[in-house]
């Protein structure tokens, strides 16, 4: 994917705040952060969003969730954090690489979905 921004990062042309990397996966802070922790946790693999997971990525997106509150907690989200992945034109998805957002701090979050 030579034109994507995090396959950039991955490659290491782009630079990084990186927080994690192993084989298969890379976290690293959103250059634009919505709370003073931020970061995002993508596949090494290009996979454009989650409306395109396939079977075989099972254990890929298993491990990311499994790195996921460990990494939160490392970055100082002691009681909790918000997980949000966009997907689409209707989810707002402005990176077409597939990516968890992870979001804390130590205050409580506003709400995300006000009704009413
Ligand atoms: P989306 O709207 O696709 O869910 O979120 C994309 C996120 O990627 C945004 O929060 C944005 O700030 C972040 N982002 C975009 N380009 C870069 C970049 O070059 N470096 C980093 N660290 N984050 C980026
Ligand atoms: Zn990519």
């Amino acid at each position: 994917m030579d034109n994507c921004i995090f396959c950039k990062i991955i490659r290491k042309e782009i630079p990084c705040n990186k927080i994690y990397e192993d084989e298969n996966i890379l976290a690293f802070n959103d250059i634009n952060p919505a709370a003073p922790v931020h970061f995002l946790l993508i596949p090494k693999l290009h996979i454009d969003s989650l409306t395109d997971i396939q079977d075989n990525h099972q254990s890929l997106l298993g491990k990311m969730l499994l790195l996921a509150p460990n990494l939160a907690k490392e970055q100082g989200c002691e009681d909790g954090f918000r997980t949000i992945i966009n997907t689409g034109r209707v989810g707002g998805q402005e990176v077409l690489h597939l990516h968890f957002h992870i979001i804390g701090g130590r205050e409580r979050l506003p709400a995300m979905i006000h009704q009413g």
